[in-house]
This record gives C-alpha cells, structure tokens and sequence, in this order.
C-alpha cells in the first residue's frame, strides 16, 4: 500500500506520531505477550530489564526473519515514543538501544 507523502513538517510529524501508535499496538501481538514494555520507563514487563531485554530482541527478530529491512522500520516507529517518554538518555543512545541492535 503505498501512502500519501507528507507535505509539510507538522504532516510528517502526525504521520510519525501514527506509526508509532501503530507499532506499540502490535507489540503485544508482535512479542506473545510476555517481554512487552512496560510505559512510560519502557522497562520489560516479565524480565525488568530495560526494553527491548534479550528475549524481545530474539522475538522480534523472528517475527521478521530475514527481513531486516522491516525490523529496523519496525524498531525506528518505536524509537520516537520511546525517546518522547523516556528521559535521562540521550537521543543517540536511545536510537542505540531501539534501533542499533536491528542492524
Ligand atoms: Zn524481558
């Protein structure tokens, strides 16, 4: 499906804003319901480590297999809810911790 450009910076924004509200919808189905976040300090609901602990890295990185590609879009959507509830981490750590460990 393809979708619409956005035009303009608040569009892009409100586009980013969904994509985000949509991947942390699917993450409960995405992860069985066990290592999902728990949120706003996006900590691990079964293994209090901080999010996404070991166990959800291995299971995301299964519901997409060889697709990289999709992980990382998956993972990027997370990065600026993440990084809009969570402070006391810089930016650059914070797109480490979400997005990096797709790579
Ligand atoms: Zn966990």
């Amino acid at each position: 499906m393809m979708l619409p450009l956005p035009t303009t910076i608040r569009a892009a924004l409100d586009a980013e804003r969904d994509r985000g509200r949509q991947a942390v919808a699917a993450l409960d189905r995405r992860l069985g319901g066990q290592h999902t976040p728990r949120r706003p300090q996006w900590d691990c609901d079964t293994c209090e480590q901080a999010w996404p602990c070991d166990p959800a890295r291995v299971r995301l990185a299964e519901a997409y297999g060889r697709d990289r590609i999709g992980l990382a879009m998956y993972c990027g959507a997370l990065y600026p809810v993440a990084n809009a509830e969570l402070s006391g981490s810089t930016a650059g750590e914070l797109w480490e911790r979400f997005v990096g460990w797709t790579r």
